[in-house]
């Protein structure tokens, strides 16, 4: 066991720290002081992302499939390896749901040796194509079990399924962050995800493509305000499992997304409609009370500040990915 159980500076370890999020919950982590080692298979994250990283003493970067056993002693565990754009987790469903369920088991398990806290990055897709709007923790959810969407969203929820019987039954500290539509900075280009799909197209000139009529909602949280409630979320005390919604509240139009975004980028875009795809949500906004109350947390930047910011990101090329979540743009 290492020393840093008695002390502030722990032992972190961040599966899925190479990717989007991952990579913004390392730098922060970093800053507080912490030893951080990344895991990542490199699927849809980058080294790129952490490069900026890898000459801090404190920061060590390991390429690892969740899906097989690690033996590492830590502190505790953000578990956020998992392929997070449709394009991506429809790629190859079997390996999704194997990060999802085997890697959550093999996570647990170090947990449970080196008596670390845990923490799951779940999600909003827990609740399907929602019938409850805002979605509540206490909402049980709308999902299509065999649908193209499946293999993330039982995924997510056979994952929380384990994360509570590992609780209940060898009393482990848990912790569930069901994470809501997240954008900035170190989003991937090629994800298909809409706001780096309209900027880019925007910055490009070519057509914006909406799925559907637009009339479709998603909330949308900056990248930075979300990596600051999984931190607060880990620090709370061992009575806090979770699930607790992390999401921005304010609810937009796909639409109106696309306009905004056209703006922002002073971009002739034009507006085209496409099909939508199968099971796509048509409301999504979580209910972040708990999250207000338990964490004390809500999120703080306004969407023209973060849509200003990954603009920028990717009008640089995204090749510097150090530029982040910093207060440069
Ligand atoms: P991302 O794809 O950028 O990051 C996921 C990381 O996990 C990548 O670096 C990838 O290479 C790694 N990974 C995938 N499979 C792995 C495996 N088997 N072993 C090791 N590493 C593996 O996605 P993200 O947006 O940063 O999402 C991070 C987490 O947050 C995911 O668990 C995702 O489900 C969750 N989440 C994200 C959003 C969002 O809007 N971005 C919303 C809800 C939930
Ligand atoms: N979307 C769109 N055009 C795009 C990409 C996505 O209209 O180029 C829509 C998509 O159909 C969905 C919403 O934007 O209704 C959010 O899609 P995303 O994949 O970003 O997130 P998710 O559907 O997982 O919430």
């Amino acid at each position: 066991m290492s020393n840093s159980k008695y002390s502030k500076i722990k032992r972190i370890l961040v599966t899925g720290g190479a990717g989007f999020i991952g990579s913004h919950l390392c730098e922060k982590l970093l800053d507080q002081g912490h030893e951080i080692l990344c895991v990542d298979n490199c699927f849809t994250g980058n080294k790129s992302n952490v490069y900026h990283l890898m000459d801090n003493p404190k920061f060590e970067f390991y390429r690892h499939d969740i899906t097989f056993p690690l033996y590492v002693e830590v502190d505790e565990i953000y578990n956020l390896a998992c392929p997070a754009s449709p394009i991506h987790y429809q790629f190859d469903p079997v390996q999704t749901l194997k990060t999802s369920v085997h890697g959550a088991i093999n996570m647990l398990g170090l947990a449970k040796r080196v008596k670390a806290r845990i923490l799951q990055a779940s999600t909003s897709e827990i609740y399907g194509d929602p019938e409850v709007h805002p979605q509540p923790e206490s909402y049980w959810g709308n999902v299509n079990p065999i649908g193209s969407r499946s293999c993330y969203d039982e995924g997510k929820r056979c994952a929380e399924t384990l994360f509570f019987d590992y609780h209940r039954q060898y009393g482990m500290p848990i912790k569930i962050a069901r994470i809501f539509n997240t954008y900035g900075p170190r989003m991937q280009p090629d994800d298909g995800r809409v706001v780096s799909n309209f900027i880019l197209q925007a910055l490009r000139g070519e057509p914006i493509t909406i799925y559907g009529d637009g009339m479709q909602t998603r909330s949308f949280c900056y990248v930075d305000d979300l990596a600051d409630g999984l931190i607060k979320m880990m620090q709370t005390a061992f009575s806090v499992t979770g699930p607790v919604n992390l999401g921005n509240p304010v609810e937009h139009r796909i639409l109106d997304l696309a306009k905004n975004i056209g703006e922002l980028t002073d971009s002739p875009s034009k507006i085209v409609f496409r099909p939508l795809p199968q099971d796509d949500p048509r409301r999504r906004r979580p209910d972040i009370r708990l999250a207000e109350t338990l964490l004390q947390w809500r999120p703080q930047i306004p969407i023209d500040i973060g849509l200003r910011r990954t603009i920028n990101y990717f009008r640089c090329g995204a090749e510097d990915n150090s530029l982040g979540s910093k207060d440069k743009f």
